[in-house]
């Protein structure tokens, strides 16, 4: 098949979360299958054109907005590690700028910069001679094509046979624009512009329900978020349109690199280990304790729950507010956060650190590699998500043997399941309601069972057990490919 995948993050060219390392993951798995991916993105001034090998094609991107016409120049190469073509959209005035979306708040020209560059991808195609099969979007930013592939280039023999998959990864942002502009912009008539139409959204463009609403198919992240945002809850307002969609409308669950993420080859941490052997885990814990500070004399074998997290709200940090200094004083583990973010929580955490200097370690910032020693060193990994689309992280704990206490929402409820003490089963401890009395119930439960033969071998077995590698995920969406070109045979 060929897939074009539009998108305004590619990991490691311009990564700012999931979405990037979806986008490039997906490509580079179909490929292997015998596909052919392309992946169009903005030319943002920040991406290090030499570094990854991009080239100057000289070839002028020729974009219908509205009545004018605007000129990208497009820029080739090669994703990194991959032989999958990226096209780079350059245009100075709209990603000539310092961030993707903001810097630090949203850019007040978002629609125009994502109408342009969602109309960009069609020309991209037409100037390499690219017949797509599919154009996947994802989120707000490149949503808009799901609705100029319909009105503007099926007419086009190029585009003839070409189905529409929209993405949604974070529903909280949606893209709500005014329609004086966003109309104008993106060259929708008026008259597509009235209550409940595609176009309208109380009052406003809101780019997602365009991209929802024009989609042939249409996926989010995980079986158990697409469940939940079907209810007001959840639903950022979107529910209703939706629900208008379900009968096209499927969860997919997201995954990881099974390779990158493997604690037997993983070049990050001091000792590789597996499920059959986790003496090195015990080393690591004891590792990174003795460079943050600990000796041998303050009980390196003491459980360790980490955290590696975006502070935002979204992440239940609330709840962590609530109740860690209670539980560090009265129950015997060691916290170890690895997170940036809000200024608040930040705050909160230096102030744990100061209170439990041997108890709670914390550092603030973002750290790749960090990353990969703390889920090798920690006994157990804390997740008390508000709302989780996806999550990935509860993912690389199992896979390290740390195990899960996690919030039962969107896709940790898909991968994360109470241990069972009578039959042995599940990998990790749950709790429902958002409630900071219920997490330090999981946390105490989730204690109970440390070093505690053979139920602590069988948990982590368990975990280490699981198969959430993103191979799946490729496959899946592929199966959804196929599904959505029933709709232009
Ligand atoms: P979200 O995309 O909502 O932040 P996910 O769990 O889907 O949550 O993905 C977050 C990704 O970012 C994971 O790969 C996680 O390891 C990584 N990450 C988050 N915070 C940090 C940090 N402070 N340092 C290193 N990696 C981080």
């Amino acid at each position: 098949m060929n897939i074009v995948t539009a998108t305004a993050e590619l990991t490691p060219i311009a990564k700012a979360g999931g979405l990037g390392d979806m986008a490039s993951f997906l490509s580079r798995e179909w490929i292997k299958m015998g596909h052919k991916p392309i992946i169009v993105l903005p030319k943002y001034s920040f991406i290090d054109t030499n570094k990854w090998g991009f080239r100057n094609t000289l070839k002028t991107i020729i974009v219908q907005m509205g009545y004018w016409l605007e000129y990208g120049l497009l820029w080739e190469g090669k994703l990194p590690g991959s032989d999958v073509p990226v096209y780079l959209v350059e245009h100075e005035g709209y990603f000539n700028r310092g961030g993707i979306y903001g810097d630090p708040n949203e850019y007040a020209d978002n629609d125009r910069r994502f109408i342009f560059f969602s109309k960009a991808v069609f020309e991209v195609c037409r100037a390499i001679g690219f017949s797509p099969d599919v154009i996947h979007a994802h989120d707000f930013h490149t949503a808009f094509t799901m609705s100029f592939l319909k009105e503007f280039y099926r007419i086009d023999p190029l585009f003839s046979k070409t189905a529409g998959v929209y993405t949604i990864h974070n529903l909280a942002y949606q893209g709500k624009f005014n329609p004086e502009t966003a109309l104008k912009y993106a060259g929708i008539p008026w008259s597509k512009f009235y209550p409940f139409s595609d176009y309208e959204y109380y009052g406003l463009v809101n780019a997602m329900k365009v991209g929802i609403m024009n989609a042939d198919k249409i996926t989010t992240v995980s079986p158990n978020y697409a469940q939940e945002i079907r209810w007001s809850y959840y639903g950022e307002g979107m529910e209703g349109v939706i629900n208008l969609r379900a009968a096209d409308f499927l969860g997919i669950l997201n995954g990881i690199d099974y390779d990158e993420w493997n604690p037997e080859t993983d070049k990050s941490i001091g000792v590789n280990y597996n499920k059959f052997n986790l003496e090195g885990k015990r080393q690591n814990k004891h590792q990174l304790l003795r460079d943050y500070g600990l000796s041998d004399l303050d009980d390196l074998d003491m459980p360790v729950i980490s955290m590696v997290t975006r502070l935002a709200e979204q992440k239940g940090i609330d709840l962590v507010v609530n109740k860690m200094e209670e539980l560090l004083e009265t129950t015997n583990f060691r916290l170890f956060v690895l997170g940036s973010g809000e200024y608040n929580y930040e705050q909160f955490l230096r102030y744990l650190q100061s209170r439990f200097p041997k108890k709670a370690i914390i550092h603030i910032g973002h750290d790749i590699a960090l990353s990969h020693r703390i889920f090798a060193a920690s006994d157990y990994f804390l997740m008390p998500s508000r709302f989780e689309p996806c999550g990935l992280t509860q993912m690389f704990s199992l896979r390290y043997g740390a195990i899960p206490i996690a919030r039962e929402t969107g896709g940790i409820a898909d991968t994360v399941k109470e241990y069972n003490y009578e039959n042995m089963t599940g990998n990790g401890f749950t709790f429902w309601q958002y409630n900071a009395d219920d997490m330090a119930f999981a946390i105490r439960r989730a204690l109970g069972v440390y070093n505690i033969i053979p139920h602590w071998d069988k948990i982590r077995q368990n975990a280490m057990n699981e198969n959430y590698s993103a191979k799946q995920t490729a496959t899946h969406y592929l199966d959804v490919f196929r599904w959505a070109k029933e709709n232009v045979q």
